[in-house]
């Protein structure tokens, strides 16, 4: 599949934004034979490394660049080959090393080429780009390239004669959790880098943002040196203690890194896991711990997987806010819903009668509404409206409660408010209204009201009928020019 799916992702490679596609392709081959250089170091034993960070270059190329970004791994395979036997001293003849090392770029982008499809896809067909079914499909999809990419890996190795049946048997758990700790670390941070020059890349980020940040760089620095400290201690403890339990105390390091999740930015997350994963991986291979590999490795795994899903929660509790914002107050004036608003009457019904306190109840219409409509058009209408919310918020208390009926009548709720207060209340507010002008004219706002006293007994329902009777008759009675009506 190519990158005509991805719009803007086509422009990868393209001379015209200033970087020619060779040099892009070089720069890519070097970082990820740094990379794989780095890992190399990281090996506590031969082919054993803690984790495979070109893994993650590799998924997060593979996702940007889609199957042109093949030739370069394929060459990286290959020098990465040439590479091993010249650090081991095996002196293997150069058309073994060319043939292992095809088969490992086959091997390699077959199986990461599968996943970011894979990838690719659910996010094409998730509508709504939502974050969790995003990193659901991301770790599973690196899972499972890891997993083919581990297995793959060392059938190819004994079928080219690079390793016995006997060395590779056992070496696929580790290989397996190594290059899935390398793809699932690392490739949000890739990608993320990338989405920095290609912005189409944004939309199926499902709203996180990737931008650098000038601001909070040293809290952010404080809190990876807090990070960096506690891995050091850890590793330092399991080193020196007798118990090999002591390894798994690695998995509190959730704490420090689901700190930086909540209060960082994702890409500053991101990058927060690639450092603790490294200085893990340096320090075990340091001092020799091994035996203990796997712990680390799955708990690298395990922390970047949670710090992932913890991206989401930011995004979820906003989008979450978003929609109830939407459910509760009116659009065009934030004045609460309807529905909102009969809901929080019902329950101050229930606060005022058991303290046996009045609660008020005022409803009010624009009066010749239409005629602003029809006069200024409807723009100026929905400003007339915006201002006239504005204008009676500023006469109410905080424990009052303005809502909209809909269209140009209006409604609030006033507890702890008897009737000659309500009333005063109402007075207040034909007269803030009767100083607002319609905006860009010098037509002045009035409105006629219905004013009530929940009685005995009466429901909100009731209530609002009588003042709504109330308002008609203000109406019938020559509007609010001069009529405050009560019942
Ligand atoms: P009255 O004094 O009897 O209340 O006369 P009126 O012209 O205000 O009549 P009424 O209250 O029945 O009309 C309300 C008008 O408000 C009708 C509708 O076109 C208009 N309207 C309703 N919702 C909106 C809105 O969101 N924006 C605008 N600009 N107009 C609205
Ligand atoms: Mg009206």
């Amino acid at each position: 599949m190519g990158d005509t799916h991805f719009g803007g992702l086509a422009a990868w490679g393209k001379a015209g934004d200033g970087v020619p596609r060779v040099f892009r392709h070089l720069a890519l081959t070097v970082a990820w034979l740094l990379l794989w250089r780095v890992s190399a170091l990281m090996q506590y034993a031969p082919h054993a490394s803690l984790w495979f960070p070109p893994a993650g270059l590799s998924f997060a190329a593979l996702l940007v660049m889609g199957w042109r970004a093949l030739p370069v791994l394929t060459v990286c395979a290959l020098l990465v080959t040439f590479w091993v036997d010249q650090m081991y001293q095996a002196h293997t003849p150069w058309r073994d090393l060319l043939l292992s090392g095809v088969v490992f770029a086959a091997v390699h982008c077959f199986s990461y080429g599968a996943g970011a499809t894979l990838l690719k896809r659910v996010i094409r067909r998730s509508a709504s780009h939502s974050v969790p079914t995003i990193i659901m499909t991301f770790l599973a999809a690196s899972c499972l390239s890891a997993l083919g990419s581990a297995l793959l890996g060392i059938k190819s190795l004994e079928l080219t004669g690079m390793l016995s049946r006997a060395s590779t048997s056992g070496l696929w758990l580790p290989w397996w959790i190594g290059d899935m700790a390398g793809a699932q670390v690392l490739t949000p941070l890739f990608v993320g880098l990338l989405s920095w020059r290609y912005p189409s890349i944004e939309p199926w980020l499902g709203g996180l943002t990737f931008q650098p940040e000038p601001q909070g760089r040293s809290t952010y620095g404080a809190k990876l040196a807090v990070s960096v400290s506690l891995v050091t201690i850890m590793v330092l403890l399991a080193a020196q203690s007798r118990y090999p339990e002591v390894a798994f105390g690695m998995f509190f390091l959730i704490i420090p890194q689901m700190w930086i999740v909540y209060t960082e930015s994702p890409f500053r997350s991101a990058l927060s896991l690639a450092l603790f994963s490294t200085v893990t991986a340096l320090l075990v291979a340091a001092l020799g711990l091994e035996r203990q590999a796997l712990v680390y490795q799955f708990a690298i795994c395990v922390i970047a997987a949670s710090a992932y899903f913890g991206l989401a929660v930011p995004a979820l509790i906003a989008q979450n806010k978003q929609l109830s914002e939407l459910a509760l107050t009116d659009g065009l004036t934030k004045a609460a819903t309807r529905a909102y608003f009969f809901e929080r009457a019902e329950r101050e019904l229930l606060d005022t009668r058991r303290y046996g306190h009045p609660l008020s109840l005022l409803v009010l219409d624009i009066d010749r509404f239409k005629q602003i409509n029809d006069g200024y058009g409807h723009s100026v209408g929905d400003l007339a409206l915006v201002d006239l919310t504005r204008a009676v918020r500023g006469q109410l208390r905080q424990s009052d409660l303005l809502g909209r009926f809909g269209g140009d009548e209006f409604m609030v709720l006033m507890p702890g408010i008897d009737l000659p207060h309500a009333q005063a209340a109402a007075g207040r507010l034909r007269g803030v209204l009767a100083d607002t002008l319609v905006p860009g004219t010098q037509h002045r706002l009035s409105a006629s009201f219905g004013v009530v006293c929940l009685q005995d007994d009466e429901t909100i329902m009731q209530a609002f009928r009588r003042a709504d009777e109330a308002l008609l008759q203000a109406k019938r009675d020559g509007r609010g020019d001069d009529g405050a009506a009560t019942a």
